[in-house]
């Protein structure tokens, strides 16, 4: 491929998705970054990338929103002409046991975490398609491959998320558009903000290497999964630090 390549990160201004952003912005990719609550933080990052000579946009959009999905894509159309790889990041946590969970609660987890992936992969694939080549990395969950307690609603958007990216690989990889998910394990970010010390302690008994993880780590794993030489399709890479 000679030209440049152009990644969408979504909830790409925080935490994981700043990581994921910086990281492929090394790379060599020019960025599209979304956001939806976080607009001092997109915009503080893309006047950092573009100080470095990186290519780089803020685009606001609510991605459990599909008509708002649409017009992120047209955005990113209009300023890159093209975007070959997507970065399904955005998400949010819900940590209460299951006798609590509204019907509310249901419907917004899963559209957060879950028809956000369908809305972006609908209306962004088509192009990649037409190009015959695209990447797509979709950040599921350690939850969404072993269930955590008080966690069903995130541990179910999470799981699904799986399992679209397995179908949607298996659909789309001949045409060239390759999809993969990654599943963090506990890592430092706002997410787990709230957790007490002993939360994480007790956690942390179970992960091998005895430590919690870094964005910039997850995001390794995530630009590894954009690479354009890739024989890696339709999996789902832990990165977890070993769960005993
Ligand atoms: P974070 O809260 O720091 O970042 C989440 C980002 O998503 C934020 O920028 C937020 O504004 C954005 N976002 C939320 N809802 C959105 C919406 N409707 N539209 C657009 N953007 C939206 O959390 P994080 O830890 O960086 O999480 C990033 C991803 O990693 C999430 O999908 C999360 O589920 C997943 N994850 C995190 C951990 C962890 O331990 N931190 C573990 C496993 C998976």
């Amino acid at each position: 491929m000679t030209r440049r390549r152009v990644a969408l990160v979504t909830g790409g201004a925080k935490g994981i998705g700043k990581a994921i952003t910086e990281k492929l912005a090394v790379a060599g990719f020019s960025v599209a970054i979304n956001y939806n609550t976080s607009e001092q933080a997109a915009f503080d990052l893309v006047a950092k990338l573009q100080s470095r000579g990186v290519n780089a946009l803020a685009v606001k959009a609510d991605v459990s929103d599909f008509n708002a999905v649409k017009r992120m894509y047209d955005e990113c159309r209009a300023y890159f002409g093209f975007v070959d790889t997507l970065v399904n990041n955005a998400g949010i946590s819900l940590i209460k046991p299951l006798y609590e969970c509204t019907e509310a609660d249901f419907d917004r987890v899963i559209a957060v975490d879950l028809k956000s992936v369908f809305n972006t992969c609908r209306i962004f694939t088509p192009d990649m398609t037409s190009e015959g080549f695209g990447r797509i990395v979709n950040v599921s969950s350690v939850w969404g491959e072993y269930g955590g307690s008080t966690e069903t609603l995130y541990s179910a958007a999470k799981a699904g998320v799986i399992g679209f990216t397995k179908a949607l690989n298996a659909e789309l990889a001949r045409g060239g558009v390759i999809v993969n998910s990654v599943s963090p394990g506990f890592i430092n970010t706002s997410m787990n903000a709230e957790l007490c010390e002993a939360d994480v302690a007790a956690f942390l008994e179970s992960v091998s290497v005895g430590r919690v993880g870094s964005p910039e780590e997850v995001a390794e794993a995530v630009e590894f999964l954009t690479r354009e030489n890739l024989y890696v399709a339709g999996a789902n890479l832990s990165v977890n630090g070993g769960i005993l």
